[in-house]
């Protein structure tokens, strides 16, 4: 009896076998609230966050994404100079005072100050002594050649000496402040001696301000997530030095006893917050809530995961996420739903179903801040995405403690891949793909009724849907004529 009872299953659904079911309005779809919190600690204007893959999310993709107010989460197949570098880049790039600045010397000539403000693409440089104490500054238009000023001249006699300087503690209005009143465009900031510590530019303080949605920390800095391993100790405590906000525990089974204790013991050591993953099921969620900042789920629900098919385990997403959401939701812990991901409507519903954020790969892998270069096949534009469990990303990766990997083989056919090399259409800038994707989970809350996320998740209700459903879902009987930016049929 004990074997044919086990196929009393319990059903498991995934996105196409739902839709959420319409409900009376008052909400238009652009009023629609997509603020929402990924971790303990951190809050994003948008609900999305790139996926920790190295043909997704480095620096670039960081940065956009957090401009426009999701997280990027930097992969791990970086040594650990890398890793540190591309957080640091992400971590100054909206920065309101620039900390390595281009500064020039009082004795040099402004021939070569010119050559050299033009080589480090800046327009202006403070003059500094050896100490580091601010003499003047020099910029462009100190020295183009309608003014009185030799090539061979030096930069003491063509500088401004009388320089404006603020305090390490000043603000954007602060400093924009003293931009107008002494019509300049940067201001050195100075320590208590004078010495130079950094500098605020008009174009800075004008670019954040260019990105109202963006998500940054405490100092005004865009977030940054970054993946580590369970057992690299060292990896989470350097990514945690570098100024990451939230660092992700990257594992294809977190429900795995030695995964369980690795993450807490980088918990205990790390300030920034630690989200947990992936699991899928109650009892995994249950190991995790007393300790993690966040849990990331999805079980071989990716696009270029074979690990279903491969290990013949897996839990098909929506129960996935419903499962976790029922114990993470009672302990305050997030969720994160992560793989799978086509469509915004399959986004949406992944909320609906008790995510607090969805994690995309293969949607944002076809654009420009996307690690790769474009090719072109028969006319058509691609650009390289790859499973992390893939052969090629396995064989590339100097991380010790890959996810998907068992040993390190001496041998590549000796891999035993749980996924994909491929190419995904091209689709342009970030920006735009992004909007796509927010536009149609707005959407989603509009038809719901729901103007914020967390009455959202309250309110939506599914229904299933059958094969026929299925297909009327989708465009049908019809020869597509035009490509619409947010779609294109899967066969
Ligand atoms: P996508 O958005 O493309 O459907 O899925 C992206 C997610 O797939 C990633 O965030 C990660 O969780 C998962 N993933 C990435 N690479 C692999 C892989 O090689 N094997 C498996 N099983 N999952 C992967």
């Amino acid at each position: 009896e004990f074997f044919s009872q086990k196929l009393q299953v319990p059903e498991a659904l995934t996105f196409d076998d739902v839709l959420l079911r319409p409900k009376e309005s008052t909400v238009e779809p652009d009023e629609a609230d997509l603020g929402t919190r990924v971790s303990s600690n951190v809050e994003l204007n948008v609900p999305v966050l790139s996926a920790a893959m190295d043909t997704v999310t480095e620096s670039g993709m960081a940065i956009a994404m957090a401009r426009q107010g999701g997280l990027g989460v930097i992969h791990r197949n970086l040594d650990l100079d890398r890793m540190v570098e591309e957080i640091e880049k992400v971590k100054r790039a909206d920065e309101l005072i620039i900390r390595d600045v281009v500064t020039a010397a009082p004795d040099q000539t402004v021939r070569q100050v010119d050559a050299m403000m033009e080589q480090e693409g800046v327009s202006g440089a403070p003059v500094v002594d050896d100490d580091d104490e601010v003499l003047g500054i020099i910029s462009g238009t100190d020295i183009r050649p309608y003014l009185e000023v030799g090539d061979s001249d030096e930069v003491h006699e063509a500088m401004t000496d009388e320089v404006v300087t603020a305090s390490q503690d000043v603000t954007a209005r602060e400093a924009l402040e003293l931009m107008y009143e002494h019509k300049i465009e940067r201001v050195p900031v100075v320590d208590d001696e004078d010495r130079l510590t950094g500098l605020v530019t008009m174009q800075g303080i004008l670019q954040r301000r260019e990105y109202g949605n963006a998500a940054r920390d405490e100092d005004g800095r865009l977030r940054c997530g970054v993946a580590v391993g369970p057992f690299n100790t060292e990896r989470a405590v350097a990514a945690d030095e570098a100024g990451a906000d939230v660092l992700f525990i990257d594992t294809a089974h977190a429900h795995n006893q030695n995964v369980v204790s690795g993450s807490r013991e980088i918990k205990e050591q790390v300030d920034a917050d630690v989200v947990v993953g992936n699991i899928g099921t109650r009892e995994a969620a249950a190991e995790l809530v007393d300790f993690a900042d966040g849990i990331k789920v999805g079980i071989g629900p990716g696009s270029i995961c074979t690990t279903r098919v491969v290990s013949g385990a897996g839990m098909p997403q929506i129960t996935a996420v419903t499962q976790v959401a029922d114990i993470a939701s009672q302990h305050d812990v997030p969720v994160i739903a992560d793989g799978g991901i086509r469509y915004s409507g399959d986004a949406i519903k992944a909320i609906a179903a008790g995510a607090d954020a969805v994690m995309l790969g293969s949607y944002f892998a076809g654009t420009d801040e996307a690690p790769g270069r474009v090719v072109t096949m028969n006319g058509k534009k691609y650009k390289q995405y790859r499973g992390m469990g893939s052969v090629g990303a396995m064989s590339a990766g100097d991380d010790d403690d890959n996810r998907y990997l068992k040993d390190e083989p001496d041998e590549e056919d000796e891999y035993v891949p749980e996924g994909v090399e491929a190419a995904t259409p091209y689709k342009g800038s970030l920006a735009s793909e992004l909007h796509q994707l927010t536009g149609g989970m707005q959407s989603g809350m509009g038809y719901v009724g729901a103007e914020t996320i967390p009455a959202f998740k309250e309110r939506a209700e599914f229904v299933r849907v059958s094969g026929a459903g299925q297909r009327e879902s989708h465009a049908h009987d019809v020869v597509i004529t035009d490509e619409a930016p947010n779609y294109s049929p899967d066969e």
